[in-house]
């Protein structure tokens, strides 16, 4: 009960890449980077693991970001002629790469890190990979010339690796779609569809992470704009409750999301965000444990999985420790408060 995970990423050491950063540069080169990729994987593991937590991620320690350390692999995308392109609705600006042919896997995408990981944990292992609604909306298509075509091209690719993901031994694959939370009507009309694509044939469990995204400030800034109650997740979350996707995020500690939200996900196993990413501050098992109390109200217990609200990537390493610990320590008083 309350099985314990986290959204996907966190804070790289500061021998592998630069710190507090988005789109953060590697620090070695070659061969010394792979090796430092694999160290970091497994400082994560084993801190995630003395954490408590059940399942186990990667901490994306082996990709620069959580969109373009996909597109990396992927032929057909420019990364030399980079262009500036206002993401998310145009609520921040990035450094994108372009589409300029039909899209293609060169090869595997993230064997190395889904291999490691799995020889070096037991537990339950899941592995995220980005949603193609929002690869769409952080790339430059001079090609497709249309989002939904150019979604259901990506949506192929994602598939083509998770299903090797899978072979490699992951328990969970998650698509991240914080788009979903941006372009609502369109998250309905045709991303759930483009979602369903890149999980098709896939026995393994399969999520999606949805969220207002990591804690910097122009994320924080556009939330204290959105109202004292974020609906957001009320138009996608119907169709993924008919969708064959298994489980759900959605925000909630130090959130506006109202909690009722979750009845939307019927049958559906819940990832209920009880970690703030936006706040340096710790919470305390109590505070877990409290949400988790919330929650119980619009979601069974045993399809309530206890998880971080976003990524922890931009954050300390000190607090990223400290906010797993917080999450493994307040599940745990939670199974004592509500387990019989
Ligand atoms: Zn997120």
């Amino acid at each position: 009960m309350f099985e314990t995970a986290i959204a996907g990423s966190l804070p790289k050491p500061e021998w592998l890449a630069e710190t507090q950063k988005l789109w953060p540069k590697w620090v070695p080169q070659g061969d010394a980077l792979q090796r430092a990729k694999a160290d970091a994987t497994l400082i994560w593991i084993k801190a995630q693991e003395d954490a408590g937590l059940d399942v186990i991620g990667d901490g994306e320690q082996a990709r620069q970001h959580f969109v373009h350390g996909f597109l990396e692999a992927v032929e057909g995308i420019d990364f030399d002629n980079k262009v500036t392109m206002g993401i998310r609705d145009n609520r921040y600006e990035a450094q994108v790469p372009q589409v300029i042919s039909a899209l293609r896997l060169k090869g595997r995408v993230h064997a190395f890190e889904a291999q490691f990981a799995r020889a070096h944990t037991k537990r339950k292992l899941k592995f995220t990979l980005p949603g193609p609604m929002t690869i769409v909306d952080t790339v430059a298509d001079r090609f497709y010339g249309d989002r939904i075509k150019m979604a259901m091209a990506f949506a192929e690719l994602l598939n083509e690796e998770a299903l090797a993901l899978q072979a490699d031994g992951v328990d969970i694959i998650q698509f991240d779609e914080p788009a979903f939370n941006v372009y609502m009507k369109d998250a309905a009309d045709w991303g759930v569809q483009a979602l369903e694509r890149a999980a098709q044939g896939l026995t393994c469990k399969t999520a999606v992470h949805i969220c207002y995204g990591y804690g910097i400030k122009a994320n924080v800034d556009w939330k204290n704009a959105l109202g004292h109650e974020w609906r957001q997740y009320e138009a996608v979350f119907p169709a993924l409750a008919n969708s064959s996707i298994d489980q759900v995020s959605l925000e909630c500690f130090n959130s506006h999301v109202p909690m009722e939200l979750m009845k939307l996900l019927e049958g559906k196993e819940v990832m209920v965000g009880v970690i703030d990413v936006a706040s340096e501050a710790i919470e305390t098992a109590e505070e877990v444990a409290d949400t988790i109390g919330r929650a119980l109200q619009f979601v069974a217990r045993e399809r309530l999985i206890p998880c971080t609200n976003c990524g922890l990537a931009p954050m300390s390493r000190d607090i990223a420790m400290a906010k797993l610990k917080a999450l493994g320590d307040g599940a745990a008083l939670a199974r004592q408060r509500y387990g019989s």
